[in-house]
């Protein structure tokens, strides 16, 4: 299916001739502080040879991270041989603590323009310390076909803007307690030539889960990433690792915590660079995700991309730059930052929480406070997108280009201590922008309830390959047929169920009650209505029916669940993002 025909030999992936060892699909796998993928490890002094056909004017790429060397004092150089001849070296460096730039460095080797038949290519670590290790190392040819020679199946760009609530977008507005004013006018003026669901939600009201259905169009209880501590199951079959088996390559550039290899998400991506401190107050780290975008959209070797784009952005701790200050001032204006709001709080809470009108008062100055810093964050991160959104463009968007933007939960504020998500199904966690921009769905809006297990079958459609994910969800390029969304969340205990069947939300608390909003009548879910016997007999069966329904999926399909292995810093940056014990002075519950 990829256009390899026309030239005498396909791309070679050098991670699947590696002698000492395979991890996933006969491909041999590393993990290294900061990104993980195809590839292996070069000790300094050591040398890894393979025997290949080399088709006309090809070129070598790779990603390459050095580690012990790669300083002044140590250095380390990658040399590459063909037939033992040396046709490029490399001093590998390494980036200074706290530089924002990518870990990885990406190197093209021109390997000559004749075509050659058991050529043995050689890479060499040259150097005294230390390591490299190699990413995606592949060859293929120096100036790819284009498309339209090419007939290639199209780009997809799957972006997560993590916690965006849908009612940041002007596209959204109209359920109370959203901005009364547009804060996004980049995104709103791409979601008006775009497809607009919306009636979108999440799965879960925290990232893992949402995320595990993104990958797999599984529901939160068939691939069982439920827990903080827990990873997408190994056995999972991913949309990535899909369409890297049909000739994609795949790469991703995420904000690292839940969304880095520990977790699993990272299945099938050739290349997949994360953040490690994406929360230490910096409001440039949406900078660096587009330039690794960047390179990625640049790197074309021939194979159409799958681009995964993730962004810790707008999640708590909330920071902002002073243009976004200016900018919300018709909103309010910001007294203090995040931690400063915390640490004020934190010694009093008790008593602001049960102190009478003035704690009232004082808990509600608060929770707006939040709320402003998460608008602020939003305009930042609009800005931000109009750079992103160009690049795109560059790339064919709305032509061989697809994107589908989207979030994984929303943000809440109705409580001081519990602000976040994670906590509850409502709509203010759960009700996401979903919106696609493709030459295949014309612009325009889209009522039908639909949901993240959706995400996968339409990426699947878009690049035509086949991908039953044994989950409910359909591609959106399909007329929706009617089905209750399905919503889930064990963070927090009791465990909590969903299903929205429009416009009525059922929440099943295990070993609890059971309650319905009417989202039409009551679209805050400020007065849910308890179902106790006696509500009804046609209420009560459908309360029952649905019920049974959450576990529907579940019994039909689950994946074994695994745990994560964490180290320390894994855990710690968890901590920062609300997750995982209340060993941190943040109270707030989130992720
Ligand atoms: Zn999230």
């Amino acid at each position: 299916m990829l256009g390899w025909d026309a030239l005498e030999a396909p791309s070679a992936r050098l991670s699947s001739y590696v002698a000492f060892g395979r991890r996933e699909s006969g491909v041999w796998r590393v993990d290294r502080p900061g990104v993980s993928g195809e590839g292996f490890l070069l000790p300094a002094g050591e040398s890894a040879s393979f025997t290949l056909d080399l088709p006309a004017d090809s070129a070598l790429r790779l990603g390459v991270v050095p580690a012990g060397g790669g300083t002044e004092a140590l250095p380390l150089v990658l040399r590459v041989l063909l037939d033992g001849q040396v046709v490029g070296e490399h001093r590998a460096s390494t980036a200074a603590e706290g530089e924002a730039k990518p870990q990885v460095e990406r190197l093209q080797f021109d390997l000559g323009s004749a075509r050659r038949r058991g050529a043995e290519l050689t890479l060499e670590a040259v150097g005294d310390f230390g390591f490299l290790t190699v990413i995606a190392p592949g060859v293929a040819p120096r100036q790819p076909p284009s498309r339209t020679e090419q007939r290639r199946p199209p780009d997809l760009v799957l972006f997560v803007a993590d916690t965006m609530r849908a009612d940041l977008l002007e596209a959204y507005r109209g359920a109370p307690g959203g901005p009364e004013q547009p804060l996004t006018p980049v995104l709103d003026a791409f979601v008006e030539r775009s497809t607009v669901f919306e009636r979108a939600f999440a799965v879960a009201p925290w990232t893992l889960p949402s995320h595990a259905t993104m990958f797999t169009g599984l529901q939160p209880e068939q691939h069982r990433a439920v827990l903080g501590e827990s990873r997408l199951p190994r056995s999972a079959v991913t949309l990535t690792e899909v369409l890297r088996g049909a000739g994609y390559r795949t790469a991703a550039t995420t904000d690292g915590a839940f969304l880095g290899p520990s977790f699993g998400l990272d299945q099938g991506f050739e290349w997949f660079e994360f953040d490690q401190h994406p929360h230490d107050g910096r409001t440039d780290v949406f900078d660096l995700s587009v330039e690794r975008a960047r390179a990625h959209l640049a790197a074309d070797d021939g194979r159409p991309l799958f681009l995964f784009v993730h962004t810790f952005r707008l999640h708590n701790p909330y920071v902002w730059t002073p243009e976004a200050e200016a900018r919300l001032a018709p909103h309010g204006t910001l007294e203090l930052t995040y931690e400063e709001l915390w640490a004020e709080f934190s010694p009093t809470l008790v008593e602001v929480l049960a102190g009478g009108p003035e704690g009232k008062q004082r808990e509600a100055w608060a929770r707006r406070q939040m709320e402003l810093m998460y608008w602020a964050g939003a305009i930042d991160f609009d800005t931000q997108m109009a750079a992103f959104l160009e690049l795109l463009g560059q790339h064919g968007l709305g032509q061989d280009l697809h994107l589908v933007f989207t979030s994984d939960h929303g943000e809440s504020f109705r409580k001081l201590l519990i602000h976040g998500h994670a906590t509850g199904l409502e709509d203010d966690q759960t009700r996401i922008p979903l919106i696609v921009h493709s030459s295949r769905l014309a612009p325009g809006r889209r009522d039908a309830p639909v949901d993240l297990c959706d995400l996968a079958p339409t990426l699947a459609e878009l690049a035509g390959v086949e991908y039953d994910t044994r989950g409910p969800g359909r591609s959106l390029l399909r007329t929706p047929l009617p089905r209750p969304i399905l919503q889930h969340t064990s963070y927090v205990r009791p465990t909590l169920r969903g299903a929205l069947v429009w416009p009525e939300r059922f929440i099943f608390e295990e070993g609890g009650r059971t309650t319905v909003a009417d989202l039409e009548r009551d679209p805050g879910e400020e007065a849910p209505h308890e179902i106790v016997p006696g509500s009804g007999a046609e209420l009560e069966a459908r309360a029952r029916d649905l019920a049974n329904t959450t576990h529907v999926w579940q019994r039909r399909f689950a994946l074994t669940p695994e745990l994560a292995e964490l180290d320390t810093a894994a855990r710690n940056e968890l901590r920062r993002l609300g997750y995982l014990g209340d060993d941190e002075p943040e109270p707030a519950r989130d992720g």
